[in-house]
């Protein structure tokens, strides 16, 4: 556990928090700076600095612990549907260096994301990722 982390300083208790469950290996809280009511950050006790570092037995746990946090919290602020994101390294947005889920209550029209930047691949290409990608597992 990291002593400088944030997350660590929350599980242990010396950073206080807005907690919303917690069992024996997860911790979920209320984002001290949320982009809608009721975002909640679910992360393992234990420090892992991004997801693939995670053992699959804690992931499950947190996915599922990820998913019952988000039935419950679009029914608390009356949502229509939520995101789980989880970012893991500095190009993809992540601050916090300890393994998170954000779970974000979303109501129709609310913005939260307003631009997801998709296109389309060039002819050939695709093939050519997805198989560099399977030769990686
Ligand atoms: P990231 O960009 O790393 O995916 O997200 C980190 C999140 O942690 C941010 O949404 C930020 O508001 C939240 N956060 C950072 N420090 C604290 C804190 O001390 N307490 C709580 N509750 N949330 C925090
Ligand atoms: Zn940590």
């Amino acid at each position: 556990m990291s002593s400088e982390c944030v997350f660590c300083r929350i599980v242990r208790g010396d950073i206080p928090c807005f907690k919303v469950y917690e069992d024996q290996s997860v911790l979920a809280f209320l984002d001290i700076g949320p982009v809608s009511d009721g975002h909640t950050l679910v992360i393992p006790k234990q420090h892992f600095a991004r997801l693939h570092q995670c053992p699959a037995e804690l992931c499950a746990e947190l996915t599922s612990c990820a998913a019952r946090i988000a039935e419950a919290a679009v029914d608390a602020v009356d949502a229509e549907g939520y995101n789980v994101l989880c970012n893991n390294g500095r190009a993809s947005g992540q601050l916090v260096e300890h393994l998170h889920l954000h779970v974000i209550p979303r109501h129709s029209g609310d913005n939260v994301f307003s631009r997801w930047p998709s296109y389309e691949y060039k002819p050939g290409f695709a093939d050519k990722i997805a198989a560099k990608i399977r030769k990686k597992l």
